[in-house]
């Protein structure tokens, strides 16, 4: 059934104004004032509330093995927390182990997905070997739509590259024009880290910080820019958490260095006093990077206002309170990494962003939507409200008060890490390629719907 969007202030990355839009056909076919309504078309009153783009988070695992154990949503929970949470398109790490080929993962991804997704999806195809019968795979991953890499500096034996490979990655890429997304850390630094934390007996998870400090990723990411730097590849630094790692990464740029910047919802608002909490409920609160120094939020707050970093993602992995998180009970190298964050993502920043006086209201869609979009090869079907694009919109009340809970969340996890926090505004109405998929805040939509998109590389 076609859509009429009445009355909503449409906001996007530059512009702000009062407009109907008529959806038909998955798409907007039309933005102007006072669009009649002919029969048979459902109206949506949107006077009041705020009309984004669908929302993007440009880094999210869903299924994921990983330390021992797997992560805890499908692509049908995921996605249905995704929409209620105003993320319409989310894109998945691809994570092989190095026994499995790059075409074996790839395949192994998608199954988990193929028609049980009900919001759009895509993948960062995670290169975790390099070698010629790889490499041949990769150029095919790419030309059947997926423009994008992720490696790990972290993580060796398990999903980590060596120099070599990460050389011979960026080389791929850039003759492909190819992005490559890079979790940066020096692991060996971590590995002699935990070591020694461990004879030392300090075992909790408030050591989880002490085992990678701030200078351990700063090192990660200068050694990545100076790859990039040599190769010419476009990269993207995924869940920069700290100053030292943006300085980096700024540094690099100024050499003429092609580096986007990611950070997470989760360094923006938590910090590494949470990982400290007793009774082993820091364990909530470990991931890779982990949550720094409160210090370092003012700094990538300010980086996203100025356009220093580009995107805020989740890096969404979740894994159990009670079950998975005590694998680390005795040893906080074991406790499987992640802070669920999928569904909370937009209205925390729209919160302390915009409410807090710290982003505006342009920045805010850019950096939770269209700049995702531009950097993975989206836009302008997604991350735009213009004729022609996709009819993937949130009507967003922002007004609307409330209060997270992991008992009234949509994602399969056993605890919030934002537990009694207060938000303001909310994504009210969303629509999926013109269907609505979510209405007064709940989930109405349809699994199976979601499509995975394909995209071009920058040289096709
Ligand atoms: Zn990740």
């Amino acid at each position: 059934m076609p859509l009429l969007i009445k009355g909503g202030e449409i906001v996007t990355g530059t512009e702000h104004y009062i407009a109907d839009i008529y959806c038909e056909h998955e798409r907007i076919t039309q933005i102007d004032r006072n669009i009649d309504a002919p029969s048979g078309v459902e109206v949506i009153d949107a006077s009041g509330k705020y009309v984004f783009p669908g929302f993007i988070d440009p880094h999210v695992h869903i299924y994921l093995p990983f330390m021992g154990t797997f992560s805890k949503d499908t692509y049908e929970t995921a996605s249905k927390a995704a929409l209620v949470g105003g993320t319409t398109t989310m894109i998945e790490m691809v994570c092989p182990s190095r026994d499995m080929s790059a075409a074996e993962g790839f395949r192994l991804w998608q199954e988990q997905a193929a028609g049980k997704s009900a919001c759009d999806y895509t993948y960062h195809m995670g290169v975790t070997r390099f070698d010629d019968e790889n490499a041949a795979q990769l150029r095919e991953i790419v030309a059947s739509g997926i423009a994008s890499f992720k490696i790990f500096l972290a993580y060796k034996g398990a999903f980590g590259i060596d120099d070599t490979e990460l050389y011979h990655t960026l080389k791929l890429a850039k003759e492909l024009g190819v992005i490559v997304t890079a979790h940066c850390e020096n692991e060996t630094l971590v590995a002699e880290r935990q070591k020694e934390l461990l004879a030392a007996g300090l075992t909790g998870p408030e050591q989880h910080e002490a085992s990678r400090p701030p200078v351990v990723e700063a090192e990660g990411v200068h050694h990545l820019m100076t790859f990039a730097e040599l190769t010419g590849a476009h990269v993207y630094i995924v869940h920069l958490s700290c100053e030292e790692a943006l300085r980096a990464a700024l540094a690099a740029r100024f050499r003429g260095v092609n580096v986007s910047v990611e950070t997470l919802i989760q360094y923006l608002l938590l910090d590494k006093t949470d990982a400290e909490r007793p009774e082993f409920e820091g364990a909530k609160y470990v991931m890779s990077p982990p949550l720094r120094d409160k210090r370092n939020q003012p700094v990538l707050w300010n980086g996203l206002q100025s356009g220093e970093i580009q995107t805020v993602a989740t890096d969404h992995a979740p894994f159990d309170f009670r079950e998975q998180k005590p694998m680390g009970r005795d040893d906080f190298t074991k406790i499987p990494n992640g802070i669920p964050s999928l569904e909370e993502r937009v209205k925390l920043l729209f919160s302390h962003g915009v409410k807090a006086g710290k982003l505006d209201l342009h920045t805010f869609v850019n950096v939770a939507s269209t700049n995702a979009a531009k950097t993975f090869g989206l836009f302008p079907r997604k991350g735009a409200i213009q004729i022609g694009a996709d009819a993937d919109l949130v009507i967003y009340d922002p007004e609307y008060r409330g209060t997270i809970s992991a008992k009234t969340q949509m994602m399969n996890v056993d605890y919030s890490a934002f537990e009694g926090w207060e938000f303001q505004g909310r994504a009210e109405t969303v629509t999926m390629r013109g269907e609505v998929a979510v209405r007064d805040g709940k989930f109405v939509g349809t699994v199976g719907r979601g499509q995975m998109l394909r995209r071009q590389p920058a040289h096709f």
